[in-house]
């Protein structure tokens, strides 16, 4: 049964959590919206949580609403309190840890394989994701479900050719698929931040045989840092790529945004 608990605001009202700018605190108070955010990684009863950045706990909130276990790291200690009230409500189902989240070891918090759902703080989201994204495969987490600017969802989701295509989107895509689940308006927030959000879903898929992640990565470095450029010269300087682009069959008068996902994993095949 879903205990009863005092409305977000007034939680927050209680223990004095203005919103801290510099710590990326914007909240949600919207208890529907939080259970449709909490849904997207399909059940979780019985499951574990990773959730980084709980803040007064709405989406924690809701998370344990759904049946899961969760352990969440949180930056602001003056959220601590309200979180405890949490922990009281859901005994056994609500692990805090006071820290910053760039430091922690998460892995080694976990037994088994946690989803990972958060309304990260814009300013460490990508440092995460990348993290995350780059650990070795299968990775140490089941799904990410994560809240960031819409701006950055769509580089995370980009397609060949567009604008918004680049290292992101080959480093959530080349091994895993990633799409938009949810668009948030900032009015959703308080306070509203500046841009519109998105919630965007990952879910680890098979590595590629024979591709090693590093060789992957210094093609993409090199192939996007210079992207107006052919690749005939911005692949220069990575040895054996411009013979790797004639083995597999790519123009090297393209630029990196036409290389495709999958054009990149057959040279970085190549290099491995
Ligand atoms: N989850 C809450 C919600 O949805 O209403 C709060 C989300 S708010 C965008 C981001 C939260 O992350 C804040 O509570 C902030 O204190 C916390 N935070 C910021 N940087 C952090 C870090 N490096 N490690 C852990 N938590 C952090």
């Amino acid at each position: 049964m879903t205990p009863d608990l005092p409305p977000l605001r007034e939680v927050i009202a209680r223990h004095g959590l203005s919103a801290s700018k510099a710590l990326g605190q914007n909240f949600l108070f919207d208890g529907q919206l939080l259970a449709r955010i909490a849904a997207i990684p399909g059940d979780l009863a019985g499951a574990e949580v990773l959730e980084v950045g709980p803040g007064p706990g709405g989406l924690t909130r809701a998370l344990l609403a759904a049946g899961a276990r969760v352990t969440a790291i949180e930056r602001d200690r003056r959220c601590l309190p309200a979180l405890a009230e949490l922990e009281e409500a859901y005994p056994g189902k609500l692990r805090v840890i006071e820290g910053d989240a760039l430091e922690i070891d998460a892995p080694a918090l976990f037994e088994g394989r946690p989803h990972i759902v958060s309304n990260l703080p814009y300013n460490v989201g990508t440092a995460l994701l990348v993290r995350w994204l780059s650990a070795d495969w299968q990775p140490w987490w089941q799904s990410l479900t994560l809240m960031f600017q819409r701006e950055v969802a769509e580089r995370i989701v980009a397609i060949t050719d567009s604008d918004a295509y680049g290292r992101l989107a080959v480093l959530a895509q080349w091994r895993s698929s990633a799409r938009i689940a949810m668009n948030v308006h900032r009015s959703a927030f308080t306070p509203p931040p500046k841009v519109m959000s998105a919630v965007v879903h990952i879910v680890p898929g098979e590595q590629p045989d024979g591709v090693a992640f590093a060789k992957l990565e210094r093609l993409t470095a090199a192939a996007f840092g210079q992207r107006r450029k052919m690749l005939r010269q911005s692949l220069k300087a990575v040895p054996g790529a411009l013979e790797a682009l004639e083995k597999v069959g790519i123009d090297p008068a393209r630029r990196a945004e036409t290389v495709s996902v999958a054009e990149f994993v057959a040279l970085a095949r190549c290099l491995s």
